[in-house]
């Protein structure tokens, strides 16, 4: 394939014309597809059916400790679901609180609980002039939504291929203390699906910031989502590493089964230091009488343990490689060799991050719309959704069948091509 840098002007405006013709025949066939957001697909939520139908209703009425899970207590969770949740993050089950249906709420109390009423004795934040966390960019659109929603200042730390840039993080942390955060996406990030290296989890635990009560926010939201087999996505145990490097309170870690049984619907929970539990424990008893122990029972009992949960994502795998590997193919037949943007393959998760020429995101995402095809906004994945190249375009391929995917992965190309020949020519 010949390459649109290569072309003249000429040939340039006759390939644009070509491919504006295939866009409309895609237009007027009238598809209505949605690959904007990382929902299961049904077909995987059918694989947590025997949550509601193979488990008997006798058997979740006791906790192993005795506790009637149909009743108020237990605060912090029942002893076996704490187990299931530090199997997914590989942390001790005394590190472990498990919280209600999802770890969004879960990091947002606790960035509210920072402001309101700061960790360990330190500040409110909300009694500073200025608080500010670091965004890995692209990221978690929601994560900048829940800093966004508190007056915090965010700032852009660009990603690599091994996480975060680190030299940047180190140098921000040490020389300022309005800085309070970072959000972090650690195994298959949503949306470029990045592992952290061993060495950039290390150089995270080994932070040295300027603010005492500086906390990373470890969203191991993807812990347990692998396409290609648990072995590639290995990463470092955060909290170990954040205790050998003597900072064994700079950390929260986030995971949910939200995308292990059903959206929504499952069990969050949160690892922390022992100081940092005590500290939350003091205002989730003034907040609630404690969570849905049936629904922690029930995951207990349909999942078991952490190779039950293992057994469970290969499933949920087979579902979803061949939607990744249909997209990727898509994009390695049709724009491969043009010089119209790049892409990495992920690993696993839930996304495929394509990165346009400079400038050409938003176009994309409005062919893509006036063709039919809803993506995430451009720009999303980037604080006040402001992605400065405007480049980044997150493609969610997990909720579409084979078929529509098929078709929202072709008519994505040929907006990419239309946008990027466009922006040649106006050169
Ligand atoms: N963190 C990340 C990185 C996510 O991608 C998502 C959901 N897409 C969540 C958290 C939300 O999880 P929950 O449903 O447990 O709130």
């Amino acid at each position: 394939m010949q390459t649109y840098a290569d072309m003249t002007k000429e040939q340039l405006q006759e390939e644009l014309t070509k491919v504006r013709q295939i866009y409309k025949e895609y237009q007027d066939k009238g598809l209505k597809l949605d690959m904007s957001r990382g929902k299961p697909s049904s077909g995987q939520l059918d694989l947590g059916m025997g949550l509601l139908n193979a488990v008997d209703a006798e058997s979740l009425m006791q906790a192993e400790n005795g506790l009637d899970t149909r009743n108020y207590g237990g605060l912090d969770g029942i002893p076996e679901a704490k187990r299931l949740m530090a199997g997914i993050m590989e942390v001790r089950p005394e590190q472990v609180i498990v919280c209600g249906n999802s770890s969004l709420n879960t990091m947002y109390d606790m960035v509210a609980r920072g402001m309101l009423l700061g960790y360990l004795g330190q500040t409110p934040w909300c009694k500073l002039d200025k608080v500010k966390f670091l965004c890995p960019v692209p990221g978690y659109d929601r994560h900048f939504a829940v800093t966004e929603h508190f007056g915090v200042e965010m700032i852009n730390v660009p990603m690599t291929e091994e996480g975060p840039d680190m030299d940047m993080v180190e140098k921000l942390v040490a020389e300022d203390d309005a800085i309070k955060g970072i959000w972090c996406v650690p195994k298959y990030s949503n949306p470029q699906g990045v592992i952290y290296s061993d060495e950039t989890v290390r150089r995270m635990a080994a932070l040295k910031p300027a603010a005492k009560d500086f906390r990373i926010f470890w969203d191991n939201a993807y812990a347990v989502h692998h396409l290609y087999g648990a072995e590639k996505g290995k990463i470092l145990n955060i909290l170990d590493e954040c205790e050998k490097a003597g900072n064994p309170d700079m950390v929260f870690e986030f995971c949910s089964t939200s995308k292990i049984s059903f959206a929504g619907g499952g069990i969050a929970a949160i690892a922390a230091s022992e100081a940092n539990l005590a500290d939350i424990k003091k205002s989730l008893t003034i907040q609630t009488i404690g969570f849905d122990k049936v629904n922690q029972l029930r995951h207990v009992r349909f999942f078991k343990d952490a190779d039950g949960i293992a057994k469970h994502m290969e499933k949920h795998a087979e579902f979803l490689r061949p939607r990744f590997e249909l997209v990727l193919e898509t994009l390695e037949s049709q724009l491969s060799g043009l010089g119209a943007g790049s892409w990495i393959k992920p690993m696993g998760g839930y996304f495929i991050t394509y990165e346009t020429n400079e400038g050409c995101a938003k176009r994309v995402v409005a062919l893509a719309k006036e063709a039919g095809v809803v993506l995430t906004p451009a720009g999303a994945p980037f604080p006040y959704g402001k992605d400065p190249k405007d480049s980044v375009i997150r493609i969610a391929p997990s909720y579409p069948t084979m078929e529509d995917l098929k078709a929202a992965a072709e008519i994505f190309c040929v907006c990419v091509k239309v946008a990027t020949l466009e922006k040649m020519l106006e050169a």
